[in-house]
This record gives structure tokens, sequence and C-alpha cells, in this order.
């Protein structure tokens, strides 16, 4: 510590995206400049699980006493995936309970750091507002670091900040703080449709947001090339810089190796670009219905498909497979005609988004997913199904590179098999459109793999900015 000049706290909020994310940030900053003094927080179960990701020793990590059965959760309880969607909420407001804890530590870093002529720098999270209450407090730097990408975050922040949205009557409108950007009705999701402003899921979000965009500066996984506007139109909006570092990728958690190797010798069965990888990500899923309608699509399409196949929202999610979650005779017909690989567990996503034979990718458009895709030059056929995939999905639209198939996984959502077949079609079959589309994805791929090769392109800039306006600022 003596010899440091900047103590930097990596506080994620308690979901495994989220701390994955943080954990490749950890990773970034220890590369870049490996004399900064890093502590990674969280709570216990999860700092356990870091510091195996993160085995570099100069890497400190802070646990931060957590008792979610105090808030009538189950005991060890230390995140969204150890529970059922009625408990989240209180999940979020236990989260708010970790402020003394956190304020106790910053106490004592801030002191040593002083004494030590050192400065503490906090990088939390958009759901931790209240680290701003407690970088205030002490007199440190604060800033946020959005997992999302930025034109996300700015539409999920006013979203949540001008409730309601109930008398919200045209099917398109405006945003207050961004009149350019402009929503349809359904990129509203539940929880938001709910939400009047009052109720205990909106005075959360619009506490901990508020205060977020109070900080001081804003970190965000993604690359300047593909979001410059809305990066700048946020920096404007909040008068606060915004840096892009992304992308910063995360594999989520390995994939059984035998898994892997037989996924992969099937695709080398396969023409280069010509199989559909489908997946959800780490925890949304589709109706039945929507599954069958899927599947048909897929029948239709006549395209070679790995298809990562959890729960239908009917069943539980640790359910094993069940016939019924597909049409009749489906699941035998493909394997007979080795025309489909049905993954029943966790996929090698990255693995397979960068082989060769994989042609498009059916997504739910969750940001490390395209982020994913945008490194391997895969173009996307979205299927936003809640939070800012919503959103995700008219980015990619507007970059030229993805085509959306539907749109939410709600009973009344519509899915056709025809618009599946036929999206498939054009982004991996021998036409115009595809080709404009395959074109797209392969440059973005060099702009996003691009973004870390010199000192001069725009993450490595974002990055060194960042640190250059931290030391700037603690100095004044
Ligand atoms: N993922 C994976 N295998 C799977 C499902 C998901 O490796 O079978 C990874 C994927 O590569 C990505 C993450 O899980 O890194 C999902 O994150 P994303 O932001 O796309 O969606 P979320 O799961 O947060 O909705």
């Amino acid at each position: 510590m003596e010899e440091q000049n900047f103590h930097v706290v990596l506080f994620p909020f308690l979901a495994h995206g989220h701390i994955n994310s943080f954990i490749s940030l950890a990773s970034l900053l220890h590369r870049h400049d490996s004399n900064l003094t890093i502590t990674f927080v969280s709570t216990p179960r999860h700092i356990q699980s870091v510091r195996s990701s993160l085995p570099h020793s100069s890497i400190r990590f802070h646990s931060l006493p957590f008792f979610p059965e105090s808030h009538g959760l189950p005991p060890n309880t230390e995140s969204f995936a150890d529970l059922q969607l009625p408990q989240f909420l209180t999940f979020l407001y236990a989260t708010e309970s970790l402020q003394p804890a956190f304020d106790d530590f910053i106490s004592t870093i801030a002191s040593d750091a002083t004494s030590h002529g050192a400065k503490v720098v906090i990088v939390s999270d958009l759901f931790l507002g209240w680290t701003v209450e407690v970088a205030r407090k002490y007199k440190v730097f604060h800033s946020v670091f959005l997992t999302m990408s930025c034109y996300g975050a700015a539409i999920y922040l006013s979203l949540w900040i001008n409730l309601p949205h109930t008398k919200t009557t045209s099917d398109w409108f405006p945003l207050p703080e961004y009149p350019d950007i402009i929503l349809h009705r359904s990129q509203l999701s539940k929880p938001l449709l709910m939400a009047d402003g009052t109720d205990p899921g909106s005075i959360f979000q619009r506490r901990e947001l508020s205060l977020c965009c109070k900080t001081d500066a804003m970190l965000v996984n993604t690359i300047e090339e593909i979001e410059k506007r809305w990066l700048e139109m946020v920096a404007k909006f909040l008068k606060i810089p915004i840096f892009p570092i992304g992308p910063l990728l995360c594999g989520l958690k390995p994939t059984s190796p035998s898994v892997e190797t037989e996924i992969i010798e099937w695709l080398d069965l396969h023409p280069p670009a010509s199989v559909l990888y489908i997946s959800f990500g780490s925890q949304y899923s589709i109706q039945k219905n929507q599954m069958w309608e899927l599947a048909l699509g897929l029948e239709a399409s006549r395209r070679p498909f790995i298809w990562v196949i959890r729960p239908p929202l009917e069943f539980d999610a640790k359910d094993e497979f069940k016939g019924e979650w597909l049409p009749d005779g489906f699941e035998k017909r493909i394997k007979e005609q080795k025309s489909g690989f049905f993954v029943h567990g966790w996929a090698p996503q990255n693995a397979i988004l960068s082989h060769k034979s994989t042609g498009a990718f059916l997504s739910h458009c969750g940001w490390n997913s395209v982020l994913e895709s945008l490194n391997s030059g895969v173009p996307i056929i979205g299927w936003p199904l809640g939070a800012d995939q919503l959103y995700n999905v008219t980015l990619l639209v507007e970059l030229g590179l993805c085509v959306e198939v539907a749109r939410g996984n709600m009973e009344t959502s519509e899915v056709e098999k025809e618009k599946i077949a036929n999206a498939i079609e054009m982004v991996i079959g021998d036409n115009k459109d595809g080709q404009d589309i395959r074109k797209k994805a392969k440059e973005i791929r060099e702009m996003v793999k691009g973004s870390y090769k010199d000192e001069s392109c725009s993450s490595a800039k974002g990055l060194a900015e960042f640190l250059k306006i931290i030391k700037t600022a603690v100095d004044n």
C-alpha cells in the first residue's frame, strides 16, 4: 500500500452477470497498471468464488457481512439465482443493508490512504446508488461501471426515473431527456408497466438510479465505434465524463470439456457460416407454445442449428428435459437428419460463436451475448425477452447487423414460425440482405477487436482517460 497512488475499490451488484463483468474489469485494471491497489468487495460466498478467478497476488478481497434472514430471505442467499421471482424485490432492498459495513470499510481505507499519500476511488454499480453517499461522506472519487450498453442504460435510467408509464396511451413516445430516442410501448418490460411510482419497486429503482446519476464518472462495457452518439448524449445530459472500455468479455462458467468437444466436432461437420446458434442467456426462457413455434420455424428453415434448451416458463427452471416441450417427433426427426444439436445445460457460447461454421445467433440480446457475438462477427436474430434486451435489439438493428424476429415472453407476445424461418433464411442464406448484414457484422468485429490494439484505439484511450481524470479529480 505504501508505494501505491490509488486504491481502487470495485463493488458490483450481487448478481453473477454483474460480478463477472467486474472480474474482467479488475483484470483489465491490473494489466493496465500493476501498481494500482485493487480491492474487490462483495458478500462472503461471492468473494470465495471471485478469488479463484482473480489469482493476481496484488488484488485484495473484502467481504461485507450479509444477513438475508433478517429480511425474511433464506439463509445464505447472496444472489437472484438463489431465489424465486416474488422474492427479488426483498433481495434488492436487502442489498441496501450493506451500506453501514461498506461505510466502515471506506472509512478505514480512506484514512489509511490519506496517511500514506494515496487516494481511494470507488467503482460501483448502477443498482448500488447509495455508494455515492459513502463516497461523498469520505470525499473520495466515485464512478459507476455500466455492465450494459450506454443506449440501454440511458433508456433504463429515464424510464425508471420518469414513472409511471401506465398512462402512456400512444404506441410510440419520446424520452424526456433524450428526444432522439423514440420507444414503442412493447419495449416496456412487465415491471416497468406495473410500476406506478409509489410502489416499493419504483421507490427502490428511483432512489438508487437517481443517486447513481450523481456519480463523478461512468465506465461502460461498450466500444465507442458502435455507441458514440449515445455516449456523447448521456455525458451531456448527466454532465459527467463517460468512458467506453469494452469489450470486457466474461464467460460466466465453463462447460464440461466432453460436451464442448462434442459440440465442436458437430460444428466441424458443417460448411462455414451455415449453423444457427440459439440461446436465451443464463436465466431467461420462453413459453411452451413459443418454443413450439420456434421449433417449427427451425424445421421450415432447413438450416442446421445448435439450441440451448431451457425449461419453458410453465415448468420448473430445474426440470429435466421433457418431450412435450417440443412438437411431436421434432427431436427424433432432427436427430435422424443430424440437422440440430440440443444442449440441455450450459453451452460453451464463446467457442460456438467463434467457430467458423456458426453463421448467426438467435439471441435474447443480453449485453454480454451481444458483445460476444460482435466480437466473433456473427450477425444476430434478435428475440429480446425483457430488461435492457428490449433496447439493445433496436441499437443492433440500427447498426445493421440484426433482424428482430419476436419480442417478449408473455403469453400475448406473438411468435410466428414463418417469420422465424424467413429471418433465418435472410441472415444465413445467399441473398442481398444477408450479404449486407454479414458484411456489417464482420466490419463491427474488426472495430471491436481493434478497440485495444494500441494506445490510440478507442477503449485503450477510454481507460487511460479515466485513470487520468481520477488523478486530476482527487488531486484537486
Ligand atoms: N452463457 C454461456 N452458456 C450458456 C448460456 C449463457 O456461456 O448456455 C453465457 C454467455 O456467454 C454470456 C452470459 O452467459 O456471457 C449471459 O449473459 P447475457 O448478458 O447475454 O444475458 P443474461 O444471462 O444476463 O440474461
